[in-house]
């Protein structure tokens, strides 16, 4: 599933159709995420004829401005999802739900067979009105996730700290890769209380939620399975992962001689050393 590194790399790699002017608007007639049908008539209107200027990105999601147009495009990948540019003349590949035709004869296309991600419209400048990005906690990467703060909210909540850095208000990006990879890093369990949390503990985690993410960035993301860049490029940090998918292997911290364990919380595997990370 798409993360904070994932979505950015995407992001930036949709530079080439930056300045580039819709020509048409296609849906598959697919209901995308929450069953909900696609806006078309409202999406036509705010794309059609207008050129692509800025792409931002909150958390996982992926804002698209169009010049001196009021609603901005929200694309959210979900599990799957893939948004790519093509260059002209390339067929439209299995599971196409949404494809912005280009004046120039290029297409940008939205392709997701679980169909968990999505494509709206968001008013300029009230993105967070929107319910899913008005909770959204701090970047790691474009803000500053200041510790005391990160601290307080995790004093009100119970829940294993794992599972609450998948809630996206301590912090936004952040998914089930990158929370197993950044409590390795802080040698923290991924069980402790999230209101547990030391003062210490807390500016470590954050630390380390920083270092995965750059980390990740730096190397295209992670591709386990579906994931690709605007351009078509697998990311390469699955190579790099410390932790995520390697149960039974050597902890990688070398002064160690723990294995890496899974086990799963909320129906999401996490992967930890017993012997790094204590409560
Ligand atoms: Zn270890």
């Amino acid at each position: 599933m798409p993360e904070l590194p994932e979505v950015e790399t995407v992001r930036r790699t949709l530079a080439p159709v930056l300045g580039a002017r819709v020509s048409s608007v296609w849906w598959s007639g697919k209901n995308l995420r929450l069953g909900k049908p696609l806006a078309l008539p409202a999406l036509r209107k705010a794309s059609k004829g207008a050129t692509f200027e800025g792409f931002r990105r909150l958390g996982k999601y992926l804002i698209l401005d169009l010049q001196d147009r009021p609603k901005s495009i929200l694309v959210h990948l979900g599990m799957s999802g893939r948004f790519r540019h093509f260059p002209p003349d390339v067929s439209q590949p299995a599971h196409t739900h949404v494809e912005w035709g280009l004046e120039d004869g290029r297409t940008l296309r939205f392709t997701d067979p679980r169909r968990f991600g999505n494509v709206e419209l968001v008013t300029r400048g009230r993105e967070r009105d929107h319910a899913s990005l008005a909770k959204l906690g701090p970047d790691p990467i474009d803000g500053v996730v200041d510790v005391a703060e990160f601290q307080q909210a995790c004093s009100r909540t119970k829940r294993p700290i794992k599972v609450a850095l998948l809630d996206q208000s301590l912090v936004a990006g952040v998914g089930n890769i990158y929370a197993s990879e950044a409590l390795w890093q802080a040698h923290i369990h991924p069980k402790t209380p999230a209101c547990k949390l030391s003062r210490p503990r807390c500016d470590r985690l954050v630390q380390a939620v920083r270092q995965v993410l750059e980390r990740a960035l730096m190397h295209g993301g992670t591709s386990l399975k579906d994931f690709v860049s605007a351009d078509g490029h697998a990311g390469e940090h699955s190579h790099y992962l410390w932790v995520y998918d390697r149960e039974d292997e050597a902890c990688p911290n070398s002064a160690c001689s723990g294995t890496i364990r899974r086990f799963v919380q909320q129906q999401r595997a996490t992967f930890y050393c017993p012997r790094c990370q204590k409560y």
